[in-house]
């Protein structure tokens, strides 16, 4: 098989950063645009539309008469499965160009927004698209002289706001349920990665989805997102970002219309390791996989080792001795493992948070510099952290960047307070050959996700969401229905 030379493709390729309001590319009503930079070396890739609150308002216009006019909710649900599958199939048409897209504007190495990214934005349409004409309402077992209809109907606009780590899933966790159901999106991609939001806007008009009913407003925050989630005619809102925004959502909604806040937020998950689990090196190398993944720029990601003092030396060193194997290279190479930090904000945070976690004591046993600063763009080494304790920044705080933290417990018991002592509790794992002690921990840990002896395992078909302040509703499975859809109950008088 040739390799594709991605350089080269990525020399050819041609962007488009206008919004998509109403089936068309628009600019933004201001002409204001403002600059798409690639972490992989710090050139602008494009000027983008910079949506503001008029864009939002033409947006949230056309997903709401798209919507009363039923367009696309009034279509039979074999039909909107139809034209989803199709959708689904051009996302996979379009992989070479959508990865590339994803990797020059987000940093991540091209073999996964290859494998990961398109495939799985891919899956999730496809899936909801087949679950929707498969999903039954309810007939409630009330008295012979009525009957209780409880029936799932689209909410109406749906808005999503979503963050830069994995720019096309993200969007699909929330577009798969929302469109699947028969509503109507505005989306709101991070205006650190906005490019294939605006593509997979596209190819969904090209498989039929009607204009109108899946909208992309590219912009800022403060601006776009700002002027999305205030809006008086959004009916929800999905948001996946940082638990600080997550806050200002619930804000916004109760400054505005009351809209149903979805928030799926931040992580500081905690992976539990005793020594009763025999195959030390399999969760040492399964935490170093997981750690400095996507550059260690996962929601999820276990930042937190909780490691037995009996195997902690052990544990630290078969995980360091992993540590080559994900050294940043360019993301354009196949080979690569990790690629580049998002933007030089988040390199700076990142950063910020190794020279804290030396100065707070932990030992640093690898990693903690930046490197590549030749190519112009943002790498971190991969980064370990020995002898931390719960109480230090770097325990307690979401990084978002390559930085693992090992802290070292004495008793189950302690184990579990100090993984329960967060104020996040998005996922855990627990690794123990001591089939009672492994369930046991499990149900212990207020984690929305808890994985036993991996932490790998991911699917379309389970729910991921957390506890705590990382989030209430949940994305992915049929569950994800439950925040696109009202439900409602209809009483019929039967006459004798
Ligand atoms: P962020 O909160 O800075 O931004 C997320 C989105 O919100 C972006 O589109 C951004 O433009 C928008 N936004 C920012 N400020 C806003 C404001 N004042 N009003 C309205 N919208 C605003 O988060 P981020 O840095 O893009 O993403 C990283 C965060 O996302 C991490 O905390 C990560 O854990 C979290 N995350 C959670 C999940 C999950 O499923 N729980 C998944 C992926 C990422």
């Amino acid at each position: 098989m040739t390799q594709i030379n991605w350089h080269e493709r990525a020399s050819a390729l041609r962007f488009d950063g206008r919004a998509l309001i109403d089936g068309e590319r628009r600019d933004a009503h201001s002409g204001e645009t403002f600059d798409c930079k690639s972490p992989i070396d710090g050139r602008v890739l494009t000027p983008v539309a910079r949506g503001r609150e008029a864009d939002v308002d033409a947006a949230v216009k056309a997903a709401r008469a798209a919507f009363d006019d039923q367009r696309w909710a009034g279509k039979p649900p074999a039909v909107r499965k139809r034209i989803l599958q199709r959708f689904s199939d051009k996302i996979l048409a379009a992989k070479d160009e959508l990865a590339l897209l994803e990797t020059l504007d987000m940093g991540k190495p091209i073999q996964y927004s290859l494998s990961v990214d398109v495939a799985s934005t891919a899956r999730c349409i496809a899936w909801y698209a087949e679950a929707i004409d498969k999903v039954y309402d309810e007939v409630a077992p009330t008295a012979a002289n009525a009957l209780a209809l409880i029936t799932r109907e689209p909410m109406g606009v749906i808005g999503a706001i979503v963050p830069w780590n994995y720019p096309m899933i993200m969007a699909a966790w929330k577009l798969g349920p929302a469109l699947a159901a028969g509503n109507s999106v505005v989306l709101k991609p991070s205006e650190k990665s906005p490019l294939t939001a605006l593509r997979l806007g596209e190819l969904a008009i090209e498989a039929g989805v009607p204009p109108g009913v899946f909208n992309v407003v590219p912009g800022f925050g403060h601006e776009a997102g700002e002027a999305l989630a205030l809006h008086m005619e959004v009916d929800a809102i999905g948001f996946t970002g940082s638990t600080r925004t997550g806050r200002r959502m619930l804000e916004y909604a109760g400054r505005s219309n009351l809209k149903r806040v979805y928030n799926e937020l931040g992580g500081k998950s905690a992976f539990v390791v005793f020594p009763d689990f025999k195959d030390l090196a399999r969760a040492a190398k399964t935490v170093a996989a997981s750690i400095f993944f996507n550059q260690g720029e996962s929601c999820n990601a276990p930042s937190r080792v909780l490691v037995h003092e009996s195997i902690a030396d052990e544990f630290v060193r078969i995980t360091a001795a992993e540590a080559p194997n994900y050294q940043p290279g360019d993301p354009l190479d196949p080979a690569t493992e990790m690629g580049a930090i998002v933007d030089e904000t988040q390199l700076r945070t990142v950063l910020g948070y190794i020279a804290t976690g030396s100065s707070e004591g932990a030992t640093c046993v690898t990693g903690g510099r930046q490197v590549r600063q030749d190519t112009g763009g943002y790498y971190v080494q991969p980064t370990i952290f020995d002898h931390a304790a719960n109480g230090m920044t770097i325990a307690r705080e979401e990084i978002f960047g390559p930085v693992l933290s090992v802290i070292r417990f004495k008793t189950e018991q302690e184990a579990v307070q100090l993984a329960n002592n967060s104020a996040y509790g998005l996922s855990a794992s627990v690794w123990s050959d001591n089939l009672s002690r492994a369930h046991r921990v499990a149900r212990a840990l207020r984690a929305g996700m808890v994985h036993v002896n991996q932490y790998d395992e991911d699917d379309i078909t389970v729910p991921f969401g957390g506890y705590k302040q990382s989030g209430n509703g949940r994305d992915k499975s049929l569950h994800a229905f439950d925040k696109v859809t009202e439900l409602k109950t209809t009483w019929i008088r039967i006459d004798p």
